[in-house]
């Protein structure tokens, strides 16, 4: 027997016209460089959203046309989230930081019509010039020196929207269409295309306004700050769930340094906050050092790597709340959030409720998780203790890549497989080891880096941690550590001190044979450690860097 609901589609159109139809005096604010911050009412932006709709299609952009952005957390950015969605065109998110070769690639591989780009990255843009034909005019907006030259034809963004004289109607679409197009960040090889549907964006959308993501929900008391960027994975999709909850969104545009980020946090009464590790370290020192009351923030949002324990009692020590989430470009990017069950928090010490906030967490509902034998492929059971390839399943998971068959990334069941390592116990929290290509090998014997730097990072003296394989002609490879130390420490930490420091938690063969004290570690576009940069710093001059 069958149903008998409504298959009403799931799109992006009706999360718009829900937030600004039910929320018009709800606020999108963007940091500025100094002074305070702009601010636009929903209305306001809804009404230049329409406009911005009207005007790309007057540009020529039709329905399934890739529209590309280059631009950082704003008011603009925000409108090409909607604008272009629900007219039926693509937005494709630039990461502009990637190498010219990858930017090229990147919008080649889209067949990008109109890129938006923020006037302070056009020179960007310029350097790829030559290399993106399918590109037919350029939207600018911001400030910015003179336009560079040699770009395709570059049209002022207010001057569309003020053509724009009367809103463009929104096609009826199919969920399946699709939303969004973003490419991995790739640590090997071409970024590979993620084409995200309206269904998908919409379930991704409605999860995070539940309680099994973010504690307390997501509704329209609350203002969040993505520091996540919005060219990677739609900034973790709090942009659609802010816009179906009516909740205010405070876009810290290029301004991501410690002091601006608190100065929004406080100013705006933000309520939830979200990024990478490496923004909450920096950002945590400066509370430390000076703290400053945010009455307001009830969550942190870290994802993106690991979160170490030290750095979610860092913040609880300030009354703030870290919650740990895992996911990949490939789900959109939601995956597990590490919250405590109800019953465990009652039955578990502190200590041992840091312990779960600090794996990656439960599956968001609606995913599924399970782990393969890293050798014979099997499927391993959830004890907490087998290690395997995480494997994932669920509505907002890709099913392949944009203009590539390789099938290499699913399984013949189609499951993702997400080429991170991890383990699952048996109350289904799920911990990541390591990536598949960063773990050392020694002697036959698996070490996790992910673990080293976590307990690492946890020492008084280091700021940032990252550990790599060095080929060792004896065990095959061997851990070295790579630190930077914290600013008010006078004395690095010497290799003696940080071995003895883990060898309580550890076992001897894991000891890192070798520290590097260096000023910084290298990130990759989207603040993640760069190992294959750390690797080619520890091979000979002549030696060919090892992919991966
Ligand atoms: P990306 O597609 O660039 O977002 O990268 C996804 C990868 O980042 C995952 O496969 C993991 O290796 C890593 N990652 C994301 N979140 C976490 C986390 N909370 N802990 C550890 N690794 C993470």
């Amino acid at each position: 027997m069958q149903g008998l609901m409504m298959e009403v589609p799931l799109t992006l159109t009706h999360v718009f016209e829900r937030g600004v139809g039910l929320h018009p005096r709800q606020q999108v604010v963007t940091q500025r460089e100094t002074g305070p911050p702009r601010r636009a009412t929903f209305a306001e932006w809804g009404d230049r959203v329409r406009r911005l709709a009207r005007g790309l299609h007057e540009l020529g952009v039709e329905r399934g046309d890739r529209v590309a952005t280059l631009a950082w957390n704003n008011q603009e950015h925000l409108e090409c989230y909607f604008a272009v969605p629900c007219m039926g065109a693509v937005l494709h998110t630039v990461n502009f930081r990637l190498h010219p070769d990858q930017l090229a690639h990147v919008i080649a591989d889209a067949q990008d019509r109109v890129i938006v780009c923020q006037r302070s990255l056009l020179p960007t843009l310029a350097r790829v010039a030559d290399r993106v034909p399918s590109v037919r005019w350029i939207v600018a907006f911001g400030e910015g020196e003179p336009d560079p030259p040699g770009l395709p034809p570059v049209v002022d963004y207010e001057a569309v929207l003020a053509t724009a004289d009367r809103p463009l109607d929104w096609p009826a679409l199919d969920e399946r269409e699709a939303a969004g197009l973003c490419h991995t960040s790739a640590t090997t090889g071409d970024p590979k295309g993620v084409v995200y549907s309206h269904r998908s964006a919409y379930l991704h959308a409605l999860t995070l306004l539940t309680t099994a993501i973010l504690p307390g929900g997501l509704g329209d008391a609350d203002m969040l700050l993505p520091v996540v960027p919005m060219f990677h994975v739609n900034a973790w999709g709090q942009p659609h769930g802010c816009v179906f909850a009516g909740a205010g969104l405070a876009l810290p545009d290029r301004f991501l340094d410690a002091d601006h980020l608190l100065q929004l946090l406080a100013s705006e009464r933000v309520t939830i906050t979200a990024g990478v590790p490496s923004i909450w370290g920096p950002l945590l020192r400066r509370l430390d050092r000076e703290p400053v009351p945010l009455p307001h923030l009830r969550t942190i949002l870290c994802g993106g790597a690991t979160a170490p324990p030290s750095l979610i009692a860092g913040f609880d020590r300030h009354g703030l709340t870290m919650v740990h989430a895992w996911g990949m470009t490939e789900t959109s990017p939601l995956g597990t959030v590490a919250v405590v069950k109800h019953d465990l928090a009652e039955r578990l010490t502190a200590e041992e409720q840091l312990g779960l906030r600090a794996s990656q967490g439960l599956p968001a509902p609606g995913m599924e998780l399970r782990l393969a034998d890293l050798t014979t492929g099997a499927l391993c059971p959830h004890d907490g203790v087998h290690e395997g390839e995480l494997q994932v399943r669920g509505p907002w998971v890709c099913r392949g890549y944009l203009n590539n068959d390789d099938r290499t990334s699913f399984t013949v069941d189609g499951w993702l497989r997400t080429g991170d390592v991890a383990t699952i116990d048996s109350e289904g929290y799920m911990r990541i080891v390591d990536r598949t290509k960063d773990l050392v090998k020694s002697g036959g014997e698996w070490i996790s880096s992910v673990t080293l730097e976590g307990l690492l990072m946890g020492h008084p003296d280091v700021a940032e941690a990252a550990v790599v394989g060095r080929p060792d002609p004896h065990w095959g490879e061997r851990p070295v550590a790579f630190v930077t130390v914290r600013p008010e420490c006078p004395e690095a930490p010497t290799l003696e001190v940080l071995r003895a420091f883990l060898a309580p938690s550890v076992a001897r063969f894991w000891l890192p044979d070798a520290l590097m004290v260096v000023d910084a570690i290298p990130k990759t576009g989207v603040g993640k450690f760069d190992k294959r940069q750390l690797r080619r710093q520890l091979l000979p001059a002549t030696a060919p860097a090892p992919e991966g």
